[in-house]
């Protein structure tokens, strides 16, 4: 397919960081997210490559088991294809570009061509793991120098590229990208070159990632460790004193849940918050959007209401997506607060009072409770015989609320304004990581999060378990716990205080009391 010849296509080289999402930058970022063409490599983040738009193309381009690798000239070539038919072409690559990334040769080949292209720097690995082990690269006294080299060459190479001597009597530091395959030729033949055999050592594995690990050692020892710790590649190699620095300026690694990976399933215009919270405290998080918040099929029954709203004494609220939506509705019905008149307002739940009070609200009554059980006890008494409530919620919400409020006498107007049905998230990548054991704990803010994560990942009760076997399971309170359990999940973490802030920390106590496996840091 082409495009109209009237449009010259460009290349952005790209630097997508070293991992960690959010370590790409905004220039970066912003071309990821115009790209028409999406061209990326083994080392690049998924949830950088779900920044593009819906409808790019995305091509992968890194090694595949099942597949041959995409050799640099055929993606040279791949580059000049897409952008002369037009095409706004974003090539994403791990770290900086022009770090042993071959973008000198992919942006050559597109000057020859004639094709305009930029080249957006990225956070180098070589820069960036160190630092994410607490190791500066630099430090006074320690290193006025580093010197970046890689180490996949042989390093007994008769003809070799690097001045071998010259790293081996380096006074800074020496970090050696791509050579764990290589470490004992490199520790051999630094110690051959007369490097100290007690110079520090450190190899990060997967740097700036849930899945970091460090192991510190000396040039004479750190091959051995390596191969005791069956420690793999992908991983810096840093050498110089700067490493001892680690001691004291580790940071990441002692964040309170680091290394843990964490499902956030929840509606996708929430889970962010939720998401970034986890991530503060160390843990990486995959935000699997299971709901999606729809408006209702019919609005009859709640534009009804909005009709006559001065009939009511009461306006009860269940949860912000319920807020939202209502007064959604009744901006396009051409009404605002005004016409909430004298009813008063009932929220339940700290943050569906915040949205209330987002709306210039204020709300009369918040249980200090928010299960629904707990609710009605505490609404006897506030709620009188002979009123009038109205209670506005999703389609599926329980009929214990409006049913209590009837039993108290009450008149209760109990209407769907908004739709919760099943999200859209990457299932497929949820799945490969619970089949590789590398998803920790998955959160639940619902039940209808539990039943519809589970529909997402199998289609019957064995598949399900055999994909959350070994994964701890984290509730937001005691109902959407029971529901957990109905499904036969054994729920690891049970929030006290019934919020997201309460199962941040309900989560954290767990990790930092012990629960969970653990990588054991200070040795690896
Ligand atoms: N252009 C990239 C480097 C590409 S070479 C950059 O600037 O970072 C690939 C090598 O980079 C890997 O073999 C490994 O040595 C290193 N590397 C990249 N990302 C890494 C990470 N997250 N953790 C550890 N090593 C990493």
């Amino acid at each position: 397919m082409s495009k109209s010849a009237a449009k010259t296509g460009i290349v952005y080289l790209v630097g997508a960081g070293p991992g960690d999402c959010g370590l790409i930058t905004v220039k970066g970022l912003n071309c990821i997210r115009k790209a028409e063409v999406l061209v990326y490599d083994r080392l690049v983040s998924p949830c950088l490559v779900r920044q593009a738009p819906q409808g790019a193309e995305l091509i992968y381009v890194g090694k595949l088991p099942d597949r041959h690798t995409l050799q640099q000239g055929e993606i040279n070539e791949l580059l000049v294809e897409k952008a002369t038919q037009g095409f706004t072409v974003t090539r994403l690559k791990g770290g900086d570009p022009f770090v042993f990334g071959r973008g000198g040769e992919e942006a050559a080949l597109l000057a020859e061509h004639h094709i305009p292209f930029e080249i957006i720097p990225g956070v180098t690995s070589a820069v960036a793991v160190p630092a994410y082990a607490g190791i500066p690269v630099t430090h006074r006294g320690l290193a006025s120098g580093f010197t970046v080299v890689t180490g996949h060459e042989d390093p007994d190479k008769e003809e070799s590229d690097l001045d071998w001597p010259a790293l081996a009597r380096n006074p800074g530091t020496n970090v050696i990208l791509m050579g764990v395959g290589n470490l004992p030729l490199i520790t051999e033949r630094l110690l051959s070159e007369g490097m100290d055999p007690a110079t520090p050592v450190a190899l990060i594995h997967r740097g700036t990632e849930a899945s970091q690990r460090t192991l510190v050692g000396v040039l004479a020892d750190i091959a051995a460790k390596a191969k005791a710790a069956d420690f793999k590649h992908p991983a810096v190699i840093v050498t110089g004193e700067v490493v001892s620095m680690r001691k004291s300026l580790q940071w990441f690694e002692r964040k309170p849940l680091f290394g843990r990976r964490i499902v956030v399933s929840r509606a996708r215009e929430q889970a962010s918050a939720f998401a970034e919270k986890l991530e503060a405290l160390g843990a990486e998080t995959l935000e699997i959007p299971v709901i999606k918040i729809v408006p209702p099929l019919d609005f009859g029954p709640l534009d009804r209401t909005l009709d006559s709203l001065e009939s009511y004494q009461w306006l009860i609220f269940t949860s912000e997506n319920g807020v939202k939506s209502f007064f959604n509705r009744l901006v396009e019905k051409g009404k605002d607060i005004r016409d909430l008149k004298g009813a008063a307002i009932c929220a339940i739940g700290p943050k569906t009072r915040d949205e209330l009070e987002l709306k210039g609200l204020r709300v009369d009554y918040l249980p200090s409770e928010y299960r629904a059980e707990a609710i009605v006890e505490q609404l006897q008494g506030v709620v009188k015989a002979g009123d009038k409530v109205l209670l506005p919620r999703a389609d599926l919400a329980r009929p214990l609320l409006p049913e209590a409020l009837t039993a108290m006498g009450a008149a209760v107007d109990n209407v769907t304004c908004y739709r919760t049905v099943p999200g859209e998230g990457d299932v497929p990548l949820l799945k490969q990581l619970l089949a590789a054991k590398e998803i920790d704990l998955v959160t639940f803010t619902s039940s209808s999060t539990v039943t519809n994560l589970l529909a997402m990942i199998g289609s019957n009760a064995g598949e399900q378990a055999r994909l959350l076997d070994g994964v701890a399971v984290a509730a937001i309170g005691p109902i959407t716990a029971a529901t957990a359990r109905e499904h036969g999940l054994d729920v690891t973490v049970e929030a006290a205080e019934y919020t997201i802030d309460g199962l941040v920390e309900a989560i954290t106590n767990y990790y930092t009391e012990g629960g969970g496996r653990r990588v054991a840091t200070d040795t690896l």
